[in-house]
């Protein structure tokens, strides 16, 4: 909804959307109401780093005003607090798109988290809302947390190399005002109107005051490459002749973390570095720094994050986020070259002595150097994760599970580094609580155990319910559980470890006999033949075949697939995700040892077929499905069979 108030003037109503955004930050009580001016000084340097970029082909944006820098002014009296950048800038389209709506995806879904966590209120009613710095940052809502310290927001700015100006302004209610403005400078001025501190507020910090700036700027945003000036006052001079001046001061170093020496910087620098990178609120969880030097120098700063981002499985996200730097000038954000997508979680930048600084996205692809950082960087990464999983299991933990699946598409695509990456993997197992290794299984081996044993699984709760495992429990093999979709997959390309043959246990044929008793088993096999016939014949439409198992020990029955074709849960999956998969039909196998199958055979035996064979046999097939978690064709029938079969006297069903 637009109003016209002048010629240029207009009163825009915020989105639903933006509204509900604003209301939460602004209402939330909220710890660090610092975290604004990070925000704002971190769109201050995107700004100054798009213009550094886009002037190295267009000179003339600098306008002869070269030196680029973010500066802070404040008015004590007037309350006021103006962050002032001279970089790229804004038109007045680009105001109402990346300003006046919250356009990016994945806005939605914070709201949502927002509105979830409120949910979560305690019992006075008061909603937890301790997770949103989290998903502040997560979201990068940044410009908007403006509206924690400011009852009002002028946004005045002029796009380099051309002269219209645009004035926006917004209490953070329902609609906010945008107008053409004259005679301003290049780049972008926000000026906040600072709420009164609340007297009982934990921080009752006023941004206005040269030591509260200090102090916020140098813990959030000291390694900005570009000087945050302030101008303060000082007393200079002896005795009589003392006078106050004022003087500009620079309140960062701009050193970038990257360039100093390892050993120098502490984890608390690396934490801030991390957070203003990444938009992160929590710590990462390892950092990876090394310098290459000899043919090919850069400098690599990169973080493994806590946390899984929500947007890391949406298709459009595929490629690296790291940053690309040549010689400390920022070139490109998301540098989709610099890793395989499979790393595409590590958050950092890279500095190179050696590319060229008109490089693009498209002469990227094609770059030797590129490609040869992209080498170094996976390396070092495969290096710093095997590092965490033998010294820091709890982390590794951690990171395996925020990340595990991503590292396994590299298992499925990437031949080179596949070995590698499967001593990376951990999953639950039979054997216990905590998720294990590929060695940690192979070294529990019993000798006469020849393969390794998994299963696939929707989760670890069903796959220990799953009949699959009943003998290989009374044998004491250990299985592993794989309980991620994409497991699947990697099984079809990793097939064994270190030259052991892996198995999936619901699929094909599976041996477990030591031979000792295989007499008895034929003969078994001869006395259930007739039995097997008929349960062929009867659930012909339902099943390929019909066999006798040697996975069972408790169950009847239980369906097995091809070896070759998934298992039930991904079929369903890749199915309900429009794929044509072809219906497969499976086979049931027969516990021969279990007394339900003995009656049936003894029914069977008798000449004339007793009339409920047939309910019988569906009745098997349906409980196979039921305990692999799959869903019956024909509830409704299955039900009836069960409740005629109760209604029925014992030895009245022939
Ligand atoms: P983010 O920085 O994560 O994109 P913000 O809410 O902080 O999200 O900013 C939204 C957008 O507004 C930025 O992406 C940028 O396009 C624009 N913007 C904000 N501040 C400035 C500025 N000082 N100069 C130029 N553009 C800016
Ligand atoms: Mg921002």
């Amino acid at each position: 909804m637009r109003r016209a108030m002048s010629p240029t003037s207009e009163k825009i109503a915020f989105q639903a959307e933006t509204r509900e955004l604003l209301q939460l930050v602004i209402h939330s009580l909220y710890k660090h109401r610092e975290i604004f001016l990070r925000e704002l000084v971190s769109n201050a340097s995107d700004a100054l780093d798009k213009l550094r970029f886009e002037s190295l082909t267009r000179a003339e944006l600098l306008e002869g005003d070269e030196r680029l820098r973010i500066r802070l002014e404040a008015d004590p009296e007037a309350r006021v607090l103006r962050v002032i950048d001279n970089g790229i800038g804004m038109s007045r389209e680009e105001v109402i798109e990346n300003i006046g709506t919250i356009a990016r995806s994945g806005t939605r879904g914070f709201v949502d988290a927002l509105k979830a966590s409120e949910g979560k209120a305690d019992d006075s009613g008061t909603p937890d809302l301790s997770n949103l710095p989290d998903l502040i940052g997560q979201f990068g809502v940044g410009f908007y947390s403006a509206f924690m310290a400011a009852d009002e927001v002028v946004l005045e700015t002029r796009r380099a190399g051309t002269s219209a100006g645009t004035r926006w302004s917004s209490r953070g209610e329902g609609d906010y005002t945008i107008e053409d403005a004259e005679d301003l400078p290049r780049g972008t001025t926000v000026t906040l109107h600072l709420r009164e501190p609340e007297a009982d507020a934990e921080d009752a910090a006023d941004f206005t005051r040269e030591w509260t700036l200090r102090e916020v700027v140098k813990r959030y945003s000291d390694f900005v490459a570009y000087p945050i000036e302030m101008d303060v006052e000082r007393e200079e001079g002896e005795g009589d002749e003392k006078e106050k001046v004022i003087r500009t001061e620079v309140l960062n170093s701009q050193r970038p973390l990257w360039t100093r020496p390892k050993d120098d910087i502490e984890a608390e620098e690396h934490a801030e570095f991390y957070k203003h990178l990444a938009h992160d609120w929590t710590e990462p969880l390892e950092t990876i720094h090394f310098k290459a030097e000899g043919t090919l120098e850069f400098n690599a700063l990169l973080y493994v994050p806590r946390a899984r981002p929500l947007d890391l499985f949406d298709p459009s996200r595929t490629g690296s986020r790291l940053h690309l730097y040549v010689r400390r000038v920022f070139i490109m954000a998301d540098c989709e070259e610099l890793l395989p997508p499979w790393l595409r979680f590590l958050r950092g930048v890279v500095d190179s002595s050696d590319l060229p600084l008109n490089v693009s996205r498209e002469t990227l692809q094609e770059n030797r150097q590129v490609r040869q950082i992209r080498k170094s960087l996976t390396r070092k990464t495969l290096d710093a994760l095997r590092g965490m999983l033998d010294g820091r299991r709890e982390d590794y933990g951690t990171f395996w599970t925020a990340f595990g699946p991503v590292l396994k598409e590299g298992l499925y695509v990437d031949d080179e580094h596949r070995e590698e990456l499967a001593k990376l993997l951990l999953a639950h197992s039979t054997a216990g609580d905590e998720p294990c290794t590929l060695d940690e299984y192979v070294e529990r081996m019993p000798v006469k155990q020849k393969e390794i044993y998994v299963l696939p699984a929707t989760d670890k709760a069903a796959a220990e319910r799953s009949p699959h495992l009943e003998a290989f429990r009374a044998k004491g093999f250990e299985v592993l559980f794989l309980t991620d979709p994409v497991d699947e997959f990697v099984l079809q390309r990793l097939t064994e470890f270190e030259s052991r043959p892996i198995r999936s246990i619901d699929k094909g044929e599976v041996d477990l006999d030591d031979g000792e008793d295989d007499e008895d088993r034929t003969e078994r096999e001869e006395e259930l033949k007739p039995l097997l016939e008929l349960v062929r014949k009867e659930l012909a439409e339902e099943v390929e075949e019909v066999r006798l198992s040697t996975r069972l020990t408790d169950s009847p029955a239980v369906l097995v697939s091809k070896a070759s074709s998934f298992s039930p849960q991904v079929e369903r999956m890749l199915r309900e995700s429009g794929q044509p998969i072809p219906e497969q039909k499976r086979t049931l196998e027969l516990n021969p040892g279990h007394p339900l199958i003995e009656r049936l055979r003894d029914l069977a035996a008798e000449n004339e077929i007793f009339d409920r064979f047939g309910d019988y046999c569906a009745l098997l097939h349906g409980q196979a499905l039921i305990a692999e978690g799959s869903p019956l064709p024909d509830p409704a029938r299955f039900a009836k069979l069960v409740t005629e079969l109760m209604v029925q006297r014992p030895g009245t069903e022939a």
